[in-house]
């Protein structure tokens, strides 16, 4: 399937790894020209020094900045726009918030999360319309969690504002469909990356357990049995990133090994 993105330029925020930095390859692979972008210039270095040796077209940048900064975020776009003139899609990642329950938060931390998993996303969709708008068409991918179709136990931060990120995707489904702009969220169940061995290790602290035991253990509940890979989720972000979507929008998917219930 052609994909349509050779010449396309695609931003990724949160890129430096993880599922970020595998969208980014994955579409690299494609021949778009990439933007990743992350808080550590040395992280950056390497990423960009990997995904240009599996870029077709040979153009990927890197620029620093924490997007939970709005100047920040909106001189990544305005980068993005210098570099490659033109952005056509944006994935928007974010690091996970902390795990915890209600009672382990002050407003502080709800504000930070807000931040992090929310305004990061509002503030990129913002900067980026005008580019895609004049060029009379986008992408939009949310990268999020199966959190927006069943809450996650000790995840009460990203359990809100992942859905409140649905809401936002929803809405702009409809006030950007005239433009020609798709948006979509995908959200993953559990994919081996840094941050799920970190919270199986938190897990394995918390119950007297090794992280092995704790990861076999979340795989037995997994349908498909067993965590996914990174490209696999990639495989995802970058159909629903590319030109041959062109009538879905609006739209929740999850790529979690059939682990989420929930219709
Ligand atoms: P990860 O922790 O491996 O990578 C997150 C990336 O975000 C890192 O590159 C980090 O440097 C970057 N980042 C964090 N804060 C930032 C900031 N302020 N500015 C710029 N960059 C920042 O996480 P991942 O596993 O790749 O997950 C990506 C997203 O998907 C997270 O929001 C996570 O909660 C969510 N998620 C992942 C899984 C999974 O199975 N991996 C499951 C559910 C949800």
């Amino acid at each position: 399937m052609d994909l349509k993105l050779a010449g396309k330029t695609v931003l990724v925020l949160a890129s430096s790894r993880g599922l970020g930095k595998a969208s980014a390859a994955a579409f690299a692979k494609e021949g778009a020209d990439i933007v990743i972008t992350g808080r550590s210039e040395e992280s950056l270095k390497e990423a960009e020094k990997e995904l240009l040796s599996l870029s077709a077209s040979g153009r990927v940048s890197y620029y620093v900045c924490d997007i939970t900064k709005e100047t920040e975020v909106k001189e990544l776009v305005e980068y993005t726009l210098e570099k490659f003139s033109r952005v056509d899609v944006l994935v928007n990642n974010a690091g996970g918030p902390p795990a915890g329950t209600f009672d382990d938060f002050d407003d502080e931390d709800w504000q930070k999360a807000f931040d992090l998993n929310l305004m990061s996303f509002v503030r990129a969709i913002r900067a980026v319309l005008p580019s895609m708008k004049q060029s009379g068409g986008g992408r939009i991918v949310n990268i999020t969690s199966s959190s927006m179709k069943q809450t996650l136990d000790n995840l009460v931060l990203s359990n809100t504002f992942r859905a409140g990120l649905m809401g936002l995707a929803k809405s702009l489904s409809q006030e950007l469909a005239p433009h020609g702009i798709l948006i979509n969220s995908i959200g993953p169940g559990k994919i081996a990356t840094d941050r799920v061995a970190e919270l199986d290790e938190r897990k394995a602290g918390q119950t007297n357990k090794n992280a092995e035991d704790v990861q076999r253990e979340s795989e037995a509940a997994i349908p498909l049995g067993r965590y996914g890979l990174p490209e696999e989720f990639a495989a995802q972000i970058v159909f629903y990133g590319s030109f041959a979507n062109t009538y879905v929008t609006g739209q929740t998917l999850l790529v979690d090994g059939g682990l989420v219930k929930a219709l």
